[in-house]
């Protein structure tokens, strides 16, 4: 089998394969793993979705990530410091307090909690209207480059091969059936091919005469200068900002690393489509302003600098896997949006499971809810 992309999907699905005895080999563009849109990600791992098939890709991600060092010995900075969403009005508290329902009855340890404590969760949050939210203690992050790299190792050990600067130029199929592909440099046999090629999903599925819902979208985050460890989960502001200097945005997000250092993100709105990686100079006045309105406190701290990458987005912010009928052998694992680090994990496996014919009724689920003829009117929530 071979994958296409060796970044935050492809990687943890060489690794899924060949523990499973998968002949695998992964090509990549770029000269080596996670150069593309996973080193962008700043590393939010969280199983504290609304769309029931994520929270169990992602809960199985969290049970990968937490055991890594133990089992494998690598640091990759993983941190279970919990997801925290606010709520400054009282209609962001209806909804986290009516999602929430729905995410115990999928097994997610998550409480709405009091005032009082999120002030100790997060020492220095504007009291100001704030009137509680949600903790969802499982919840954590770790390093996107750090992660890719241990799995990318391990992998290598148990028998996945990488080709790195070799672009994949044509998929083979001959009667509906895959029988290989072609890159700029070589033609490979396979008798699977998975899609895991990030914000070139659709110039991928090109090549099958699929149209891909995958449209890139690009997002900025930064990071700022080390300070002493004052607070751990990852904090969402979910109300909108209305600017009309710097731009809109939709909410916000950040945490301290294991550094000490404050890694944060904010969703533009509108939406910037395109595939333009040059950060902004409006993306730092933005942000700094909601930063210092949420936590006062980050006033005088500075920030080291800012990057921006690309969110594969579809219609509705889920990601599309499985097969597509008519074409055996072909599988789709694209469309991550905003997740795709977190999701990359709990999707390796489940692609492998799909390829060794070992699905279980919950995999099943999966498929239907992201398969590529669903419905994408659907939108969830916690998107
Ligand atoms: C600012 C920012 C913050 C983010 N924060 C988070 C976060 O906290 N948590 C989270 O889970 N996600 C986060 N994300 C989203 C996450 O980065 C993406 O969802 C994820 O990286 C997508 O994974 P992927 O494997 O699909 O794509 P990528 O990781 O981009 O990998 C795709 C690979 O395919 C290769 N490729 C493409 N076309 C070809 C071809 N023709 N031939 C050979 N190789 C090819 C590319 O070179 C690339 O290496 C963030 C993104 C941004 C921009």
């Amino acid at each position: 089998m071979i994958i296409i992309g060796a970044g935050s999907v492809g990687v943890p699905t060489a690794l899924a394969t060949a523990s499973d005895g998968l002949k695998t080999l992964v090509i990549d563009s770029l000269p080596s793993v996670s150069q593309a849109d996973n080193k962008h990600a700043i590393g939010g791992i969280r199983a504290t979705h609304t769309q029931k098939s994520k929270i169990w890709l992602c809960q199985r991600s969290i049970e990968i990530f937490e055991d890594w060092e133990e089992k494998f010995g690598d640091n990759i900075w993983w941190e279970q410091g919990g997801y925290c969403f606010v709520a400054y009005t009282e209609d962001h508290e209806e909804m986290l307090k009516s999602t929430l329902q729905l995410q115990k009855s999928y097994g997610l340890d998550i409480e709405y909690v009091s005032k009082e404590e999120i002030k100790n969760l997060i020492p220095g949050i504007n009291e100001d209207n704030l009137l509680g939210g949600t903790y969802s203690p499982r919840d954590g992050n770790a390093s996107p480059l750090l992660s890719l790299h241990a799995f990318y190792r391990q992998s290598k050990k148990i028998g996945a091969e990488y080709r790195f600067n070799e672009t994949v130029t044509d998929i083979i199929n001959k009667n509906g059936m895959i029988t290989g592909l072609k890159t700029n440099k070589s033609r490979y046999n396979a008798t699977h091919i998975i899609n895991a090629s990030g914000g070139d999903a659709k110039t991928i599925g090109k090549m099958i005469n699929i149209n891909l819902s995958v449209i890139p979208e690009s997002h900025e985050a930064g990071i700022t200068e080390p300070v002493k460890k004052f607070f751990n989960p990852m904090v969402v502001d979910i109300r909108p900002a209305i600017d009309n200097v710097f731009g809109n945005s939709k909410n916000y997000y950040f945490y301290q690393n294991n550094e000490g250092k404050i890694i944060f993100c904010l969703t533009p709105e509108p939406s910037i489509l395109g595939k333009d990686r040059r950060e902004t100079s409006s993306f730092l006045p933005q942000i700094t302003k909601r930063m210092i309105s949420l936590m006062p406190r980050l006033k005088n701290i500075k920030i080291r600098r800012t990057w921006r990458g690309l969110y594969p987005m579809t219609p509705d912010g889920n990601p599309i896997l499985g097969i597509v009928e008519g074409i055996d052998g072909y599988i789709n694992a694209v469309g991550m949006s905003g997740q795709g680090f977190m999701l990359g994990p709990g999707i390796g496996e489940l692609i492998s499971r799909l390829i060794r014919n070992k699905l279980s009724p919950q995999d099943k689920e999966i498929l239907n809810d992201f398969s590529f003829t669903r419905d994408y009117d659907m939108e969830e929530d916690l998107k």
